[in-house]
């Protein structure tokens, strides 16, 4: 397929309006719940940005990184395929419709009883890395393609995942034996460099090490079709590493060490590329404190809000991120004063922002908080009661447009029609009911 123009790619969606939009219902809401905003055309824009930038990698979408299921419907109507970690991950994938065959067991140590359910399912390929996993498979799934995972060097990254998976490159000769010895089929080489990308060299370094090992697969007679590039990828532009920088450097080493003519079908394991920026969260300040003699420096006015670290800002703790809260206020014309944020437990560890500038507040108002789509969600515990929370979302008539001409609308159409009180659909820079909108019967009519 010809790439297209950074022209053509450029995003439909809905941009600033998301904030206009938050303003709005929380204007009318008598809830104080917080939720979440999911932007569908972000998700689509991510993924024109995919095929554009890395036309070869086929997109296995990791579901841990956000199983919210409007998502998942989404991506599987884009044709995306899915990296599932256990059996709950397989089973919502395989609930919304998606046949087996797209699904990549990518977790190198499974529960017994999940190996068993992936074989009954018919889902074949399935990742290891280490002897003990052989020997479960063999007894439970002796048909499956296994995808061997190497260690990759990963220092610089912020989730370093290369302690816990994958093996050594050196060991790998020897549990290509075993699986020989066994009779099983391996048939790729993975890695995940790490999660949230500091070093887009860490990508080429890799993917030169996975040739090394597909070579001593090969000359041992392994039919080696597969490369799976795992994840990493920065989901937003406030990452360390710009997505655009990581593409070329991939695709340089695959046309490197994995030129085209050989035939090897290159995937990977995005999470938190497809999902960061597409989700935005709005919490509701619950409590308020001034400080009466504040020392110099120190914050004036602490705000407490109704999530935290141990709700939504999870990637506090796990991704370091930092934090920028957005205030709804209208005017320009305030003082901003300097402020604390903390989650509503009573854990002295649930401080969301140390300092930043805000208006002066009231209890009540909402504060936004932007690219927090990204593990948040799934690793949010409910420690102190905190619930599910919900989602809005909103996708703009391009998006609809160009969603309505793949194979499949129909079935994202019903699934956005089973959440219409909560679907916005954006024309012309304004946002409308999909109620009253009646946009998404009218297109899952033309079907
Ligand atoms: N694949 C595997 C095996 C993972 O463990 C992870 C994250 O932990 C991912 C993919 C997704 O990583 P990311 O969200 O950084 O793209």
């Amino acid at each position: 397929m010809k790439p297209r123009t950074n022209q053509q790619i450029r995003r439909t969606a809905t941009n600033k309006s998301i904030l206009e939009y938050v303003k709005n219902i929380t204007d009318q809401m008598d809830s104080e719940e917080p939720f979440y905003v999911f932007d569908m055309s972000d998700i689509v824009h991510k993924y024109k940005m995919w095929k554009y930038k890395m036309p070869r990698v086929r997109p296995f979408y990791a579901v841990k990184c956000n199983d919210n299921p409007l998502l998942l419907e989404l991506l599987a109507v884009l044709g995306l395929n899915f990296d599932c970690a256990n059996k709950k991950e397989i089973q919502s994938v395989l609930g919304i419709g998606v046949d087996a065959s797209r699904i990549i067991y990518g977790n190198p140590c499974k529960t017994r009883s999940f190996i068993k359910h992936a074989a009954a399912v018919g889902i074949d390929l399935l990742t290891f890395d280490n002897e003990s996993e052989l020997y479960k498979i063999k007894a439970l799934h002796p048909a499956a393609q296994l995808v061997l995972r190497i260690y990759v060097e990963n220092s610089g990254f912020v989730c370093q995942l290369g302690t816990k998976f994958g093996c050594d490159p050196k060991s790998a000769e020897h549990l290509l034996y075993v699986a020989q010895e066994l009779g099983l089929d391996v048939v790729g080489v993975s890695f995940h460099v790490g999660s949230n990308c500091m070093d887009k060299t860490k990508y080429g370094k890799a993917i030169q090490c996975a040739r090394q090992v597909f070579d001593r697969a090969i000359s041992m007679n392994f039919n080696m079709t597969l490369l799976d590039i795992g994840g990493g990828f920065p989901g937003s532009a406030e990452e360390n590493v710009d997505f655009d920088e990581i593409a070329c450097v991939v695709n340089e080493a695959l046309e490197e060490y994995f030129p085209l003519d050989v035939g090897v079908d290159v995937i990977a394991e995005p999470g938190r590329y497809f999902t960061t920026s597409a989700f935005s969260l709005c919490a509701n300040i619950i409590a308020k404190r001034e400080a009466v003699a504040p020392h110099d420096g120190d914050p004036l006015i602490t705000y407490y809000l109704n999530d935290g670290v141990y709700g939504s800002f999870s990637c506090l703790m796990f991704d370091q991120a930092e934090i920028k809260p957005l205030h709804l206020m209208d005017s320009a014309d305030y003082a901003e004063v300097c402020c604390s944020l903390w989650g509503p437990t009573c854990d002295k560890l649930d401080q969301i922002v140390k300092k930043c500038s805000l208006p002066v507040l009231t209890v009540g108002d909402w504060l936004m908080f932007e690219n927090m789509g990204a593990y948040n969600m799934t690793l949010a515990s409910n420690f102190d009661n905190f619930q599910k929370l919900s989602v809005k979302t909103i996708l703009s008539i391009g998006t609809c447009e160009f969603l309505r001409e793949l194979p499949g609308w129909w079935h994202l159409a019903q699934a956005l029609e089973a959440n219409i009180e909560h679907v916005q659909v954006e024309k012309d820079g304004k946002l409308h009911d999909a109620l009253n909108f009646n946009v998404l019967q009218q297109f899952s009519v033309k079907d």
